[in-house]
């Protein structure tokens, strides 16, 4: 088998069986997979130990989609860190014939591998989103620090497909401060949804 096959080794920072908390699957099961490493650098990352992607413990392709099948999930989501800094092929595949859906949340900087039924992006004005990737979005998923960063959500809305799900989510940190503005955003452009995080109310991971 190559490389990009079933032994394909993945750094694996953590992976757990979930409640989605975000976006448009907000409290739908999930398996999560948080892949290592990410060279995006956003201040306010709080995943800052997922950056190196040797850090982390690495899994086989096939031990991902077995470990996964076994807790029962209908839906993989693949997080990271940056998910697409490593092919994913070979675990796309392997998630599929385990009839699991593939859901990434990715910031778009790096080009798409692997097979999808579900691509979230989140742009970041760090490492910007590569134009391919938000073509192929299904959701853009804008996290909300500051007032200006509402600008920077619609210069990217500007570059996705009709159909794509639009969100504007506050930056946990900053939820009092801005989800009052996000909420009168939202009332006049009646194109975006709120999106919180609510796995941080149900305090699971
Ligand atoms: Fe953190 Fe995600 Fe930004 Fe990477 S892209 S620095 S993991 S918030």
């Amino acid at each position: 088998m190559n490389a990009g096959g079933q032994e394909q080794l993945l750094p694996v920072m953590e992976h757990f069986y979930t409640i989605q908390g975000e976006g448009y699957y907000q409290g739908r099961a999930a398996y999560f997979l948080r892949l290592g490493g990410c060279d995006v650098g956003c201040p306010w990352c709080d995943v800052k130990e997922s950056w190196l992607a040797d850090a982390h413990k690495k899994m086989s392709v096939a031990e991902i989609a077995e470990t996964i099948a076994l807790s029962g999930a209908k839906v993989c989501v693949i997080t990271g860190g940056e998910p697409f800094m490593h092919d994913l092929t070979a675990l796309t595949t392997a998630i599929r014939e385990k009839n699991i859906r593939t859901h990434v949340e990715t910031s778009g900087a790096y080009p798409l591998s692997g097979f999808w039924d579900w691509i979230c992006i989140s742009p970041k004005r760090f490492k910007l989103p590569l134009a391919e990737c938000l073509n192929a979005a299904h959701e853009l998923k804008a996290v909300i620090f500051h007032r200006n960063d509402i600008r920077f959500a619609e210069e990217n809305a500007a570059k996705v497909s009709k159909e794509c799900k639009l969100f504007l989510q506050p930056e946990w940190s900053r939820e009092d401060e801005v989800l009052p503005m996000i909420i009168e955003y939202v009332k006049e452009n009646q194109q975006w949804e709120v999106s919180l995080q609510i796995h941080k109310y149900m305090n699971i991971p």
